[in-house]
Parts: C-alpha cells; structure tokens; sequence
C-alpha cells in the first residue's frame, strides 16, 4: 500500500508532537488544528481508509477509540466532551490516505457540523 505523510511520523524520520504511543497505535497534535486540542491517533498498520479494514482489523481499530478515551482524559477533555472524526475519501475530506480518528475538543463543537 502506498506510504503516507504519516508512516514518516510512525517511523520518526518526520517531527510530531506524539502524545500517545503503543506498538500498535500512536497519535499525535494535528500540524493544522481546528480546536484548541485537535489530535490524530493512527493505527501503525497502513490502512489507507474505512473501506479497507478487514474483519481481522476489528481489535486494532477498537484500540483507536481505547487510544483516544486515555487521551481525552489526560487531555481535560474527558467531562467537558470531545469530538471523534474519521473521513473516508476525498468526498469526506480525507486528504490522508492512511486510516486516522480526529479527536477534538478544548471549545463548543456545533451539532450537526457542516
Ligand atoms: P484528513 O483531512 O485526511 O481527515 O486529516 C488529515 C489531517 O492530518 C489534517 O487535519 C492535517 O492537518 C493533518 N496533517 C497533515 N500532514 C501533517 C503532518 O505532517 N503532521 C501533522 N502533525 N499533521 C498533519
């Protein structure tokens, strides 16, 4: 599968702000946030989207949403709320084709978003 902006910063050869990492996971500050805490937590395995997760994947990806539960609690954000995004494709606004949650928070999020 075709390498990303992001398989760099799993490797360490490209700077991030990491806040969090496991073997499987890592996650860290967006280089472009849109809140006042706005972090991307990745798995390590390259899945380019949603569309490509496979039955197999099922623990891994639970383990995003575990990641960003700890996150958001030693964030500050855990009772105030916080705001969980994935886009798929192009139409979405994926712009980085490596599967990734957007946890945001740290200001009123407005429901639905536009
Ligand atoms: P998407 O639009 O694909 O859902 O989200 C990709 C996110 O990755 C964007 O919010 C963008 O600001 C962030 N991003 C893109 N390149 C980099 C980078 O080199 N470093 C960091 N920390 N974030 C990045």
């Amino acid at each position: 599968m075709a390498e990303t902006i992001f398989s760099k910063i799993i490797d360490k050869s490209l700077p991030a702000d990491i806040v969090y990492e496991t073997d499987e996971i890592i996650a860290f500050r967006d280089i472009s946030p849109q809140a006042p805490t706005h972090i991307i937590i990745i798995p390590k395995k390259q899945i380019s989207t949603v569309n490509d997760i496979e039955l197999d994947d099922a623990a891994l990806v639970g383990k995003l949403f575990v990641a960003a539960k700890v996150i958001a609690k030693s964030e500050g954000l855990a009772d105030d709320g916080y705001r969980l995004v994935v886009n798929c494709q192009e139409g979405a606004g994926q712009t980085v084709f490596h599967l990734h949650v957007h946890l945001i928070g740290g200001r009123s999020l407005l429901w639905p978003p536009g």
